[in-house]
């Protein structure tokens, strides 16, 4: 087990394989809003826990310039493959990890042969699978924020996994797990602080390595892919930027297009990771489109945000289009989350 937690309270996301074996040949297309418990960021439990901002914790600077906004092409996206460390870096993922699995499928259809790829090229798992099952509710217990699920997706349907010979992603992408219900319940602080030192993605977490949970009920894993490369480039996902890996575990590497982020300013919360901080989408403060240039080694900045209905300044993540995508390492103190079957 590992030790690197010194939050009292222990967070076990187990996976259970047996129950909930969900078929792959639903073929309901219906969004799957029937059983959902409802994902919102804003409950009456929440708001009367929220502390006014005389506590701000996460606080590093107090420096009000606006980062200038920066572009990001996603038809000539920088591979990521090679950018992992043990130490944080920015544009880097700092990983518990040295060994990795070996690189299956190929790529060439979206690579651009310059060290860059072409997401619109990129083609997406086929289907339109409903998860009536799915469910998903965050709540305060006390300090503790409690993320409670099942990981199937709360608010849009996914591909069809294992991926089917007919489909086109096939020569690309032998994707053989099959979507699966598991045991979902990680307890974080509801006001997370910085931690002395960041902290590293581990892949001893369901599917792989989990940085967070999104509004929508599913893991947020870290750039890597099992072989320890860029995930967004080598993996084939289907249109919600889903897919499962060991044990039928459904997860992201990036913020899905399947989850509103539209506005002008600053991005809304989308998920929060295994520290407790926010994670918030591709837009800054002034509504600009952050790169890795504006944000740190994990990923992230600190500035006021809306936090459970108070302005507090407080560190949080951004997930953008630019590897490493989300968090690459945590700034807080992140949560052991276990998976029991994830082999
Ligand atoms: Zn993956
Ligand atoms: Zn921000």
């Amino acid at each position: 087990m590992r030790s690197r937690s010194t939050y009292a309270m222990s967070a076990i996301a187990a996976v259970s394989a047996l129950a909930a074996a969900c078929t792959i040949s639903d073929p309901v297309p219906t969004p799957s809003t029937t059983t959902a418990t409802t994902a919102t960021s804003t409950t009456a439990a929440q708001s009367t826990t929220a502390a006014p901002t005389t506590t701000a914790p996460a606080t590093t600077t107090t420096a009000t310039t606006t980062p200038a906004g920066g572009t990001v092409d996603r038809t000539r996206l920088p591979i990521g493959d090679g950018k992992r460390s043990s130490e944080p870096k920015v544009g880097y993922v700092m990983s518990c990890d040295s060994s990795f699995a070996a690189r299956t499928g190929k790529t060439d259809l979206w690579d651009n042969g310059d060290g860059t790829f072409d997401l619109e090229r990129k083609p997406r798992v086929l289907g339109d699978v409903a998860w009536p099952q799915a469910t998903f509710s965050m709540s305060i217990d006390g300090t503790e924020r409690v993320l409670k699920g099942n990981d199937l997706p709360t608010s849009h349907t996914s591909g069809v996994f294992p991926i089917q010979r007919t489909d086109p992603v096939y020569p690309y992408d032998r994707n053989p797990n099959t979507i699966t219900a598991q045991q979902l319940e990680i307890r974080v602080p509801a006001r997370p602080t910085l931690a002395a030192q960041p902290s590293c993605v581990s892949t001893a977490t369901p599917g792989g390595s989990v940085v967070g949970v999104l509004s929508s009920g599913v893991y947020m894993l870290s750039a890597l892919d099992g072989a320890g490369d860029d995930a967004v480039y080598h993996e084939v996902q289907d249109r919600c930027d889903g897919h499962p890996h060991r044990g039928g575990v459904y997860h992201y590497h990036s913020l899905p297009d399947c989850l509103p982020d539209d506005g002008t300013g600053h991005s809304s919360l989308a998920g929060y990771a295994l520290d407790g901080f926010g994670i918030y989408g591709s837009r800054g403060e002034q509504g600009e489109t952050l790169t890795n240039a504006a944000l740190d080694e994990c990923h992230g900045h600190t500035h006021v945000i809306d936090w459970d209905g108070a302005s507090v300044a407080m560190y949080h993540y951004h997930a953008t289009a630019e590897y490493p995508y989300t968090a690459g390492c945590f700034r807080g103190t992140p949560e052991q989350v276990v998976a029991t079957n994830n082999r």
